[in-house]
């Protein structure tokens, strides 16, 4: 067979990206409404159709664009965020790869209107599977709006993955969520085939709880904070009384950024030990502050896993952040616990069970 290599075009390459940093319609939702967070929104509304399908309009009142900034953002590689490889070490904002505009644009019919604060006029920009076909002026009010139409339609391949509307609607629902917990000042409007599902205003971690998972869950809950720069760990705690039946209600973020890390939910897990029946699962909210240089957040294209310089003392400052917030709110074992748990120790043998005594009374004597 004849070798011959060819540079790929650059909207193939971008429906190759556009596989990695847009699997579905929720994927596009969380990088929309992460631009719009990096532009200082106060306000986001995102707009849905037919589980993002067909339709998913995100609109802010961001910092906006130069008409200039509006199409090159569309290009794989254009991002304002970052320009040295420091700054990549460094990260402080929710992108910088500058993959997001151009893969999702790659993928859909792509239409953005865009207005810096201090500008008179702005800029609508049409974006066809990769192909900018407009740019015109446009009388927007300052922020931004991206209308992303018919994801997928000239990827059938991908297309055909996605789930019922249901489910995709769910998957955009949970990003949409997530956002809310994470920045309780901004405002947020959510709204899905015409119907207002969240409308939240501006107000405190607490109050947003409630907003979100109702009055009862919001009193099952206390708040802490723990650590000083720079490392600090704070957010809310269930009360072990009131734990759940599986993990799904458990929110991590690591410098604002919605992270899943195996290893920090243990350390949490581990720190309720004995205060849970067994098969439940504590609610938390937690919102772990640690200098940028010392984890790793470009180790995916979705930037949900990170890796940390020093796993185990992360770990250990994770478990006794909040083994003494919750003994701080009285909610460690009683006396009465540990003697019975001596007790218990003194008639096993079999050794994990020791162990699990054990840490119960080290616990329970803090
Ligand atoms: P990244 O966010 O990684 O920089 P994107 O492709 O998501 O890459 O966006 C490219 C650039 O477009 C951003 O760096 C930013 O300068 C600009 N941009 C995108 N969305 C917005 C927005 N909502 N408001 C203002 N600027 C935006
Ligand atoms: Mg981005």
């Amino acid at each position: 067979m004849p070798h011959s290599i060819k540079i790929l075009p650059s909207d193939l390459a971008n429906k190759i990206a556009a596989g990695e940093v847009v699997g579905r319609p929720a994927s596009v939702v969380k990088e929309l409404v992460e631009n719009s967070i990096d532009a200082q929104a106060t306000s986001i509304t995102v707009i849905i159709k037919d589980g993002g399908k067909t339709l998913i309009h995100v609109i802010d009142d961001g910092i906006g664009m130069s008409g200039e900034d509006a199409v090159v953002a569309f290009e794989r590689h254009a991002t304002s965020k970052i320009s040295t490889y420091d700054d990549l070490e460094n990260i402080r904002t929710l992108g910088f790869r500058g993959e997001a505009l151009a893969a999702t644009a790659a993928v859909s019919q792509l239409e953005m209107r865009t207005r810096q604060r201090e500008s008179d006029v702005g800029v609508k920009v049409t974006v066809e599977g990769g192909n900018k076909s407009d740019i015109v002026p446009d009388s927007y009010t300052p922020g931004t709006s991206v209308m992303v139409k018919n994801l997928f339609y000239n990827t059938p391949g991908r297309r055909n993955f996605l789930k019922s509307n249901n489910t995709e609607f769910k998957h955009i629902f949970d990003v949409i969520q997530r956002v809310a917990l994470s920045h309780p000042a901004m405002a947020l409007k959510f709204v899905s085939d015409d119907e207002t599902i969240l409308q939240l205003h501006p107000s405190e971690l607490l109050e947003r709880v409630k907003d979100v998972f109702g009055e009862k869950l919001s009193q099952t809950v206390f708040e802490f904070e723990y650590g000083s720069t720079p490392i600090r760990l704070k957010g809310l705690l269930g009360k072990p009384d009131f734990a759940r039946k599986s993990r799904v209600e458990q929110y991590l973020y690591l410098n604002d950024r919605y992270i899943i890390n195996r290893s920090i939910n243990h350390a949490v897990f581990q720190a309720y030990e004995n205060l849970l029946e067994k098969g439940s699962f504590p609610f938390f909210i937690l919102f772990l502050t640690v200098d940028p240089h010392t984890v790793d957040v470009n180790v995916h294209p979705s930037k949900m896993e990170v890796k940390f310089e020093d796993e185990s003392s992360m770990y250990r400052f994770v478990l006794s952040s909040i083994r003494k917030a919750l003994s701080d709110h009285d909610l460690v074992p009683t006396v009465g616990m540990v003697v019975r748990a001596r007790q218990e120790a003194a008639s096993v043998s079999d050794f994990s069970r020791l162990r699990r005594l054990h840490s119960a009374l080290s616990t329970g004597e803090r």
